[in-house]
């Protein structure tokens, strides 16, 4: 009967209902969830070792015939056999065995040929295998599934063995081959080079060579890539038709505004100014994502932005994820700003935070919703219902991954159509940030400000700890400041807290009595955290014990020594931004991570961090070692849908699919082609809310 390959895998022959609920878990119900099911890796059983030439120790195939077998079944622990054959080729014998199988006595006849995979180990005189793999050669069989070839190995649950899900697979191809349809058109095809679809489904279960292996692995890959990037094409084309506002960029405010700074920017920084500048002019909306090491002068650039959108009387929204960095900033460029003017009139800057009493709260909305303010700098709270703008003319988002999707789409929503910036100091490899921010565009601040010298960073352990307190001492007799950071984490908040808190009271009271320590946490109170703070800022505490309030844009330049305890706590990027807390002066800074790493992970951060001082390759490290979907978060995107291709070893064909995609979207927007029929059907097939990229 001929069958579609969207029908349920419970009517295959073999299956029913036991094993069908089995292989459901998997998320395979279909025959094409079957296809789709990949190897998780091979062996290569194509070579025979003869039995004279096989090393102990190692996994091994060897074809020899059976010479004598034998059952032996224990009187005294009923169910206990083991069952033994010898085998032999032209150089030598070898015994298998294997224990509690007695119905494998049916399965080999002495004088038949077959084929073995495993172990080979030596007992004495005697070479041994211990339950290997087997499959018996008839003189009519031209193909074998589990021996003699490149042997596929799948993630099955229990209950569901290798050879039964390699047996159902092969049947599973052969039957149903001639129905895959090809997604794929013929000339892109032809342009990199792919296998079609239907080979490139037989090659990756049961390749014929390793190379064609290699390269149904190559097409089915592009593939995912391939459905993947489609959606976020279409967006982005939509996103295209999003009138904005075309603002005035050339003009005095911005100018000024460069002009009173007491650097200099970097021409990264340049660059970054020239694309917004672009950006902004034109009447489309921007949507930017601005990635920059941490400390590379992301604030600068967005301020510039703010200058653009003020001179033209549009209002500036400034969104960061602590209160601790709201303040930060407002008072950092209500400084910047004070003495420059937007035409005649001066700049009203405001600061939003939860924290504020109703009564203030109110005021600021309605200087809000007035443009009695023209930046409002604030944390989350500038998402609530009561914050309108007059004239909302730019939205900036400072440490978008604090943030969620969903929170990230309120503010702009409060303006009509504003343009966008998104910053984030976890920096990824820019192939991979167009494939998952693709319907953004991405500008990258690739160099520190000058003069920045790399941080010192060094591992110790619990023993050289007196050496790191004399090294705090005269860092501090020389006039610099310290943070000392405790992890807390979710699951032991209360003990890990208390642990700092107490640590606090040690440093202060035995260790370094004569000198100012301050604390701050997230359980302190906003007031109390501003004191905190604010004491730092301005010299008068030397040591700030501080928990991973820190960690986001917290910018002291005369702070040069960061001690982190027990960093082995702490996740790779994480490190990373806590220690760009330091080396933001003219200073030589040191940061001390005192570590017991346990857990092989764990070393592996701490090794990253010690070695490589650059955000990019910190977070390339911490791709590898975490891996994709744990390190971008699920729900941020289609990433998990991944199920074979890999963003970070095929960089190149994730280009190449995304520039598939555009030429695709670009000559038919609406896959209405009937070269396109095929693949539109299966994007709607994936993902059920098409139609809202008009596809549909
Ligand atoms: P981040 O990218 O981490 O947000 P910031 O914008 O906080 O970095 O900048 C870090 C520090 O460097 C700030 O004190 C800022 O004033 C300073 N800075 C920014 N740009 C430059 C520059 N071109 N030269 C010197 N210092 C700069
Ligand atoms: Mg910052």
């Amino acid at each position: 009967m001929l069958k579609n390959i969207t029908a349920s895998i419970q009517y295959l022959k073999g299956v029913g209902p036991k094993r069908a609920k089995l292989l459901s878990s998997l998320g395979i119900k279909t025959i094409e969830d079957l296809f789709y099911h990949f190897p998780r890796r091979y062996e290569d059983r194509t070579k025979f070792r003869s039995i004279s030439q096989l090393e102990k120790g190692q996994i091994q195939t060897i074809k020899a015939k059976v010479l004598a077998r034998n059952l032996r079944e224990s009187w005294k622990r009923r169910g206990f056999s083991i069952f033994e054959i010898v085998v032999g080729d032209d150089t030598g014998k070898i015994f298998c065995v294997w224990f509690n199988q007695p119905y494998l006595k049916n399965y080999f006849k002495v004088a038949e040929t077959v084929i073995l995979y495993g172990k080979v180990q030596e007992y004495g005189q005697r070479l041994q295998m211990t339950s290997p793999e087997f499959e018996i050669v008839q003189e009519t069989d031209t193909q074998f599934l589990d021996i003699g070839r490149i042997v596929p190995i799948y993630t099955l649950p229990e209950g569901i063995t290798q050879r039964y899900f390699r047996k159902l697979a092969k049947e599973c191809l052969d039957e149903n081959i001639v129905r895959i349809k090809e997604i794929l058109s013929y000339d892109m095809r032809a342009r990199h080079n792919f296998l079609n679809l239907a080979k490139s489904l037989i090659n990756i279960h049961f390749p014929g060579s390793l190379q064609l292996q290699k390269e149904a692995y190559r097409r089915l890959s592009f593939e995912e890539f391939f459905l993947f990037q489609i959606p976020i094409i279409l967006r982005k084309a939509k996103k295209k038709e999003c009138l904005g506002i075309a603002h005035q960029v050339e003009g005095n405010l911005p100018g000024s505004f460069i002009k009173s700074l007491a650097f200099k920017l970097t021409q990264a920084q340049e660059r970054v100014i020239r694309e917004i500048k672009a950006d902004m002019a034109s009447s489309q909306q921007m949507q930017r994502l601005l990635q920059g090491d941490v400390g590379s002068g992301k604030t600068v650039v967005a301020t510039f932005a703010a200058m653009i959108a003020l001179q033209g009387g549009y209002q500036v929204a400034f969104m960061v994820p602590t209160e601790i960095l709201a303040r930060q900033h407002f008072e950092k460029i209500k400084n910047q700003i004070s003495k420059i003017k937007n035409g005649n009139k001066s700049i009203n800057i405001g600061l939003l935070i939860s924290s504020v009493n109703k009564k203030e709260k109110d005021k600021i909305y309605e200087n809000i919703s007035e443009g009695k303010i023209d930046i409002i700098i604030g944390t989350h709270a500038l998402l609530e219902e009561g914050v309108e703008f007059k004239n909302l003319g730019l939205v900036i988002i400072d440490e978008q991954h604090k943030f969620g999707v969903a929170q990230r789409a309120i503010l702009p929503s409060k303006g009509t159509n504003p343009d966008l910036l998104i910053m984030t100091a976890t920096p990824i490899p820019r192939t991979l940030a167009i494939t998952l921010y693709g319907d953004l565009d991405i500008s990258v601040i690739d160099e520190l400000p000058r003069g920045r010298k790399p941080v010192d960073t060094q591992l110790v352990n619990e023993e050289q700890r007196e050496m790191v307190y004399r090294l705090i001492e005269t860092k501090i007799k020389e006039g610099r400041q310290v943070y000392i950071v405790y992890p807390i984490i979710e699951e032991s908040f209360e003990l890990d807290l208390h642990a700092a808190v107490e640590m606090y009271a040690e440093l202060k009271k035995d260790i370094f009595p004569r000198f100012k320590i301050g604390l701050i946490h997230g359980r302190l109170k906003s007031k109390e955290q501003e004191k905190a703070m604010s004491e730092f800022v301005c010299g008068k505490t030397n040591i700030l014990v501080a928990t991973t309030v820190l960690e986001v844009g917290v910018d002291v330049a005369n702070a040069s020594v960061m001690v982190i305890e027990h960093a082995e706590r702490f996740g790779l990027s994480q490190l990373h931004q806590l220690r760009g807390r330091i080396g933001r002066g003219p200073y030589q800074s040191y940061c001390i991570l005192i570590a017991q790493a346990k857990s092989e992970e764990a070393r592996l951060r701490i090794k990253a961090i010690v070695e490589n001082n650059d955000g990019f390759r910190i977070a390339e490290e911490d791709l590898k070692i975490r891996g994709p979907g744990e390190f971008f978060g699920k729900r941020q995107h289609g990433l998990s849908d991944l199920k074979i291709a890999n963003p970070l070893t095929q960089m190149q064909l994730l280009k190449t699919a995304r520039e598939e995609a555009i030429k695709v979207i670009n000559l038919d927007p609406r896959l209405e082609s009937t070269q396109n029929t095929l693949l539109r059907e299966k994007l709607i097939g994936r993902f059920p809310d098409y139609h809202k990229l008009n596809i549909a």
